[in-house]
């Protein structure tokens, strides 16, 4: 049987990357996080932060993430490019924690920072046309589009903040909301409204993607009253709203290792201590998480404060 750890990561996020260095800083000699794709998480898709404290200048989501993993691996922290599969309890009181290729490692504690992915808009399409024209990531594609007009659906941060970094590339962007209030801060909603390029499209759906071989030609939208409108654009990028990445709490039976919420996400108490001893969650994945990188590494930074507790009372 391979060594016992004091301490595994799900997720190489904010969550994950703080946990890590509060967990290696205080001591922890045995640590190990896992991410399966990008250390930095989700906010490496973003185009611009403003709101991390400290970071003055508008910068771009990897560029703010850019030193985090170098500086929770200088405290010691093992970061291994993989994918968990699944956690769960045996009988012993450790935890199993199976890789995605099966191979299973034993830990006295988890923390889950699995945080969230974009939800799909469910238009017609969407899937035939993802990765040809349909885009959750106005950084990584939005180049593709430069001086062409595309079309952005959703009315909350994301939506609005990419709008305007898309409107920075793009010749002209339809933002598609279904209602006509915005779930945006008032400071973005005030940005996008004063710029020229962004034309609001609102208390309207999308009821059909189209294209060809070579991509999308256009997004067929319905307002309210039943009137279509084709809008010929070669980009769609979609912004509504995130889902949590939960899997790895479901057991072989169908249940969740811990208790979860009606929506799915992990019920944590103030410590970021999970119904199960041993067990804590941080980030976009836990209840109530105000969805911030500041507020992700502060879970993150309280889990491995907790961990460590919790690892000194297994000795009393
Ligand atoms: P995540 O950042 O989602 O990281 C979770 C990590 O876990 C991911 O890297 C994922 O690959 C990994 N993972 C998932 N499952 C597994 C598994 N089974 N095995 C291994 N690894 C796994 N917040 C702000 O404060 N300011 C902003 O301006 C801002 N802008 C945003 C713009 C966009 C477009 C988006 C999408 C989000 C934005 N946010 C912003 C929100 C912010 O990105 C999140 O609140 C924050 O990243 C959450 O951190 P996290 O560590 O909990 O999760
Ligand atoms: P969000 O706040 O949940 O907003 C999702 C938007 O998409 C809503 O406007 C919603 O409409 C719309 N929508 C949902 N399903 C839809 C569908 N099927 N078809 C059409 N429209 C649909 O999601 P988000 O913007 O991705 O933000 C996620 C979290 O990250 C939030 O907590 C946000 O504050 C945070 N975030 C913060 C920043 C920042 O601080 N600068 C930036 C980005 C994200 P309704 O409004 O009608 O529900």
């Amino acid at each position: 049987m391979s060594e016992i750890l004091d301490l595994v990561i799900v997720g190489g996020g904010p969550a994950g990357l703080t946990a890590g260095l509060y967990a290696s800083r205080g001591g922890l000699k045995n640590v190990v996080m896992f991410e399966k794709s990008v250390f930095g998480g989700q906010i490496t898709k973003s185009s611009e932060i403003e709101n991390y404290p400290g970071a003055i200048e508008v910068i771009t989501g990897l560029e703010l993430m850019e030193k985090w993993p170098e500086q929770a691996a200088r405290f010691g922290v093992r970061e291994e490019f993989a994918g968990v599969k699944r956690v769960s309890k045996s009988k012993d009181d450790l935890f199993d924690i199976m890789l995605d290729d099966n191979t299973l490692l034993r830990a006295k504690s988890v923390i889950i920072c699995t945080g969230s992915n974009p939800k799909k808009s469910g238009i017609e399409g969407e899937d035939e046309f993802y990765g040809r024209g349909v885009s959750y990531c106005a950084t990584c594609d939005g180049f593709f589009y430069k001086n062409k007009e595309v079309a952005v659906l959703g009315g909350g941060d994301a939506a609005l903040e990419e709008a305007l970094f898309l409107a920075n590339i793009c010749s002209k962007v339809y933002l598609i909301h279904r209602r006509d209030e915005f779930r945006a801060s008032p400071a973005t909603v005030q940005r996008v409204e004063k710029n020229s390029k962004i034309e609001l499209v609102l208390n309207s759906t999308g009821k059909k993607i189209y294209g060809d071989i070579s991509g999308v030609n256009g997004l067929i939208v319905t307002d309210k009253n039943g009137v279509e409108r084709d809008l010929k654009v070669p980009g769609i990028f979609v912004f509504v709203g995130m889902k949590v990445n939960h899997e790895v709490l479901l057991q072989e039976d169908g249940s969740f290792l811990c208790e979860m919420s009606k929506n799915g996400e992990v019920v944590v108490d103030l410590d970021m201590k999970t119904s199960l001893n041993g067990l804590f969650a941080a980030g976009d994945i836990r209840i109530d998480a105000a969805k911030q990188v500041v507020c992700a590494a502060g879970d993150g930074a309280t889990a491995a404060i907790n961990v460590i507790s919790y690892l000194e009372s297994l000795h009393e």
